[in-house]
């Protein structure tokens, strides 16, 4: 399982990659080492937009190109970091005029809009504590999290004010202000405030909040995938490891073009997609639209990007969406191409490395952890499949979790164990919103327990088995579903796999799978043999699955992550349980 390899993988362009030799960085690594090569507060404090922004126009750096918005219609907004800089001020003291104290929640609700970026740094600035909600959630999931946050404050546009929010004010009774981006033509109601009119009457200056390296600067939900969105508690000290991963797993140098695909309503689009491309002083770029295989691979040739951060659904996409759109010359300038969210299928990384001359690096974090944490280096081999190896100054490990609570340690290669890291990172999440009892549940003794599955190889590579709610035990078997799908989305007819278990009385679960096909193919039962036969031969029969169904698409969350559950839930007639992040879901 643990072959093929890709050698050296990212030393391109001349370009000397951050992390050259990994077991050294890893030895010499201290957390101290990464905050000074951060400034910090004139008075010792810590504060996130100031690494991002003040610090950049504090040393000379104000004229380079931040942040480069491509709108849906083809508009460009560029905003260099003394612009930028100047714009989250001028939000700051809007913000402070309204009354937003440290501490207090500032809430946006927008596409990609460069407002958006503007108010997750201005709040930063004001020491409010930045919460992104993704822009397509129905009004249900918008006012859940706003109150369990105790919004204080919203961005957002007049169209999502009206559809979401407006009909629903008076059951959020903390949110005191709505700014409206686009509020100028609108009928001026008493309870929203034109965003740009106050920002234009603003002031650049403003004296950034004394927070500290404990404050509270981002609330941010999970992704709903397993269960209830879990509301994660992040702090300014946070922007260490942003920083120093994003240097190290990112491989982000100060004169890349940087392009994150994410939406800052999930952590991968605030931690990936705004703080660390800032810190590091690099260009980076923001898309408007949502995913579209010609106009993808437009931008990454048009302008120049250098390094790609996207989600294995997208890869999917794309491989979907077939080669023929790369034309040569279209990735010359690429030159480092990362992964997240979900398992990357080997499948996967071999595609990009034939096709687009380039193989796709997988890394793996949560929405607790705030910063990727195992990775494949721009320097080291890569094993396609693998999620790589831990960050230096990151401690990861594989636990079994007794009856009484303790834990032990898998020591064996190549053996289950849930993914466990060893507290103490900067971006370490601090609690759940209101939920300290299900917070209290990750730990034991000094790990902090993932709930994701996964075996080390001899080399200390970590390979994905699944979560450990969608495992599946048959006949003494433990199944990982990322195994047997990644063995399905081999076979050329199928484009995405799930599996999940559904109850035996003699296996105790077995494997039952839905795959969804690539367009040039038609449902039968001849294809469905087909695709049994070649998961029987690649997995031998106790872990093939036993059934195969076909879906048009699998139900999804918003952050593209499967939800097997869902499946499971519906397979067995139970509740469907929370879907507010839920996608699409078509059978
Ligand atoms: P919830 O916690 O609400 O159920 P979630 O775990 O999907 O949702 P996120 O924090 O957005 O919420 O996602 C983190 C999870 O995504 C990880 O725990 C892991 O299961 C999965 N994941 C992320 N990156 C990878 C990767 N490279 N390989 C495999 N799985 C990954
Ligand atoms: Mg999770």
């Amino acid at each position: 399982m643990d072959e093929p390899i890709i050698r050296k993988s990212g030393a391109a362009a001349g370009v000397q990659p951050n992390l050259t030799d990994y077991e050294k960085a890893c030895a010499e690594f201290s957390w101290e080492a990464a905050r000074a090569e951060l400034d910090g507060l004139p008075d010792g404090g810590l504060n996130i937009a100031y690494e991002a922004l003040d610090r950049h126009v504090a040393n000379g750096r104000g004229g380079k190109l931040a942040l480069r918005w491509l709108g849906k219609k083809g508009e460009v907004r560029d905003f260099t970091y003394a612009e930028l800089n100047a714009a989250a001020n001028r939000f700051a003291n809007v913000l402070a005029k309204t009354g937003i104290e440290k501490g207090d929640r500032v809430y946006t609700l927008a596409g990609r809009v460069p407002e958006l970026y503007i108010a997750a740094l201005g709040a930063l600035k004001r020491g409010a504590v930045f919460s992104p909600l993704f822009s397509v959630f129905g009004p249900e999931p918008i006012r859940t999290r706003i109150n369990r946050g105790e919004g204080r404050a919203l961005v957002t546009t007049e169209r999502l004010y009206k559809k979401k929010i407006a009909p629903w004010r008076s059951e959020i009774p903390s949110l005191d202000h709505v700014f409206l981006i686009d509020g100028r033509e609108a009928d001026k109601h008493e309870e929203v405030i034109d965003l740009q009119g106050e920002m234009d009457a603003a002031s650049e200056q403003f004296e950034i909040a004394q927070t500290g390296p404990e404050d509270m600067a981002l609330l941010h939900f999970t992704s709903g995938t397993t269960g209830r969105p879990k509301g994660a508690i992040h702090v300014h000290e946070a922007v260490v490891a942003h920083h120093i991963t994003g240097k190290y797993a990112l491989d982000l140098h100060k004169d890349d073009v940087y392009w994150c695909t994410a939406d800052p309503g999930w952590v991968t689009g605030t931690s990936y997609g705004i703080i660390s491309p800032l810190t590091n002083g690099v260009t980076m770029i923001v898309d408007e639209a949502d995913f579209d295989a010609e106009r993808w691979y437009s931008i990454l040739r048009d302008q120049n990007v250098t390094v790609w951060y996207t989600a294995p659904t997208a890869i999917r996409m794309l491989m979907r969406a077939g080669a023929d759109m790369i034309e040569p010359g279209r990735f010359d300038k690429v030159r480092f191409m990362a992964s997240v969210g979900e398992p990357l299928n080997p499948e996967a990384v071999v595609w990009s490395n034939e096709k687009l001359g380039r193989p796709f690096h997988d890394n793996w974090w949560q929405t607790e952890t705030g910063g990727i944490m195992i990775a494949n280096f721009a320097s080291e081999d890569i094993k396609p499949g693998s999620m790589g190896r831990p960050l230096p100054g990151v401690e990861a490990g594989l636990v079994q979790r007794g009856d009484d609570g303790s834990v032990r340690e898998v020591a064996e290669p190549m053996k289950e164990g849930e993914l466990a890291l060893k507290s103490g990172w900067p971006s370490m999440f601090r609690g759940y919103l209101h939920e300290e009892e299900r917070y209290r549940k990750n730990f034991a003794g000094e790990w902090y327990l993932t709930g994701d599955l996964a075996m080390r190889d001899k080399d200390g590579y970590f390979w994905f088995v699944g979560r450990a709610d969608d495992v599946i035990k048959s006949a003494g078997h433990l199944i990982g579903p990322f195994e047997v799908e990644s063995a399905l989305v081999e076979h050329p007819a199928v484009s995405e796999a799930a599996v999940i278990g559904v109850p035996d009385p003699v296996a105790g679960e077995t494997v039952k799978a839905f795959v969804a096909l690539n367009p040039d193919y038609e449902e039968s039962d001849a294809l469905l043999k087909d695709i049994l036969g070649h998961a029987r031969k690649r997995l031998g029969p106790a872990v093939a699955p036993k059934e195969i169904v076909f879906r048009k698409s699998l139900p999804r969350t918003r952050s593209g992550k499967i939800m097997r559950r869902l499946l499971k839930a519906r397979e067995l007639g139970l509740p469907e349980g929370d879907i507010s992040t839920l996608e699409s879901d078509e059978t």
